[in-house]
């Protein structure tokens, strides 16, 4: 039988490298695509349309927009959703997937901060998987397939998680040379070719903190147990260590579609014939974050150690920022300023009930542009 595929954002980065996997060979024999979503890009989506005549197709952006893409999951019932919204509009189409009995193919990483315990606990009550489109997740979901499934003993076994990070473009930037950079400059990511939001987070590494919650969450490690390494070549996708000291790592080209298919084709380990990795010319590089240069970490590991509604402010607060310096309203080294304002307000609160994230959300919002408006000046 066919899987039948809910693809959300399917006009975005995410959502083209998902198609190219579901039209190979292999995909068309074992995919039917129910339901393709995007906010605005119409003509996109008219294409795609043409490409899946059978799926039902939904602009977000129009008026009741997102009701339609709610209830259009609630009622095609997929095998699986891959959410590649950006943003925090990913949170409630998550909540729908998996209250619609769906699998979640999940590259939509803010779903995790923003309400990691209560998506898990619902998966969990709706007997369905959160499978990690995120590289990083994805590589350590996989590594951790061939150890036991109990999380208990996971946890025992388990000494560290190791992110990679390529680091961005301003890796060997001085903080003064940062202050100055433009919105052209932080586009240009090194290694992967992504989304406007995402590329500007990597620049930032709020990508990188965003990831330690993500991590935090999905996999119940305690923060001083993620690590970050910097690995500029973009090849290895994350480790674990053990408890015996050895690390298991997991490797392949910088190509989204690896993480895509696995979770596709999740539980099963199916060929894929994307460009191996070739150990011929092979150089791996790994530093040291600097957290001076990059306080996106810092904050990141503060939200997440302090739990509660704080991971999810700082993705408000974050997402605030980046769009004030793409409007340029603020300055790239403005974006770590304004989240550490934010997150310095008290944010106590439940974290496993959905409006009090929701208030949060919107709060830090306001907060953020408070500040924004209020306090920082733009950089010459
Ligand atoms: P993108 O900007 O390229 O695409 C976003 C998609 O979401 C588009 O189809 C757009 O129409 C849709 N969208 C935008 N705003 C929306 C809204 N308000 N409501 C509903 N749909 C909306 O972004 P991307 O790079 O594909 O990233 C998507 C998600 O995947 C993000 O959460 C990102 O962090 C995560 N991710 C991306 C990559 C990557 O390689 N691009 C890697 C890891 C994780
Ligand atoms: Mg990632």
């Amino acid at each position: 039988m066919k899987k039948r595929i809910a693809l959300l954002g399917a006009t975005g980065s995410i959502g083209k490298n998902a198609v190219d996997i579901i039209l190979r060979n292999e995909g068309n024999d074992n995919f039917e695509v129910v339901l393709l979503t995007a906010h605005s890009s119409r003509r996109d989506l008219d294409i795609l349309s043409g490409q899946f005549p059978n799926a039902l197709c939904v602009l977000t952006g129009e008026a009741n927009g997102n009701e339609a893409l709610l209830s259009a999951i609630k009622n095609l019932k997929p095998d699986i959703t891959i959410n590649g919204i950006s943003g925090a509009a990913g949170l409630m189409p998550s909540f729908a997937a998996i209250k619609a009995g769906s699998h979640l193919a999940l590259a939509n990483k803010e779903s995790i901060v923003m309400a990691g315990q209560l998506v898990i606990r619902t998966a969990n009550e709706n007997n369905v998987k959160i499978i990690p489109v995120d590289s990083e997740h994805s590589a350590i979901f996989h590594l951790l397939k061939f150890f036991t499934q109990e999380q208990h003993i996971k946890n025992k076994l388990i000494s560290e998680v190791i992110l990679t990070a390529s680091g961005g473009p301003f890796r060997n930037f001085s903080i003064e040379e940062m202050k100055k950079v433009t919105i052209e400059e932080t586009l240009a990511h090194p290694t992967w070719n992504m989304g406007k939001k995402i590329t500007i987070d990597s620049a930032s590494m709020a990508n990188k903190g965003l990831e330690i919650m993500e991590a935090n969450a999905l996999f119940c490690m305690p923060p001083d147990k993620i690590k970050v390494v910097i690995h500029p070549q973009s090849i290895i996708h994350s480790m674990i260590r053990l408890c015996n000291g050895v690390i298991y790592a997991q490797l392949s080209k910088p190509d989204m579609r690896h993480p895509i298919h696995d979770a596709l084709y999740w539980p099963k380990t199916i060929p894929c014939n994307l460009e191996p990795v070739c150990f011929d010319s092979l150089s791996l590089d790994f530093f040291k974050p600097d957290l001076q240069k990059f306080p996106m970490l810092n904050h990141a590991r503060t939200a997440a150690e302090k739990g509660a509604l704080y991971p999810c402010v700082y993705n408000a607060a974050n997402e605030t920022a980046v769009a004030a310096f793409i409007d340029k309203k603020i300055g790239f080294t403005d974006i770590p300023l304004v989240t550490e304002n934010v997150l310095q307000a008290d944010w106590t609160g439940d974290s496993f009930d959905l409006e009090a994230i929701l208030n949060a959300d919107t709060n830090a919002r306001i907060k953020a542009a408070e500040y924004i408006n209020n306090g920082i000046k733009p950089y010459k």
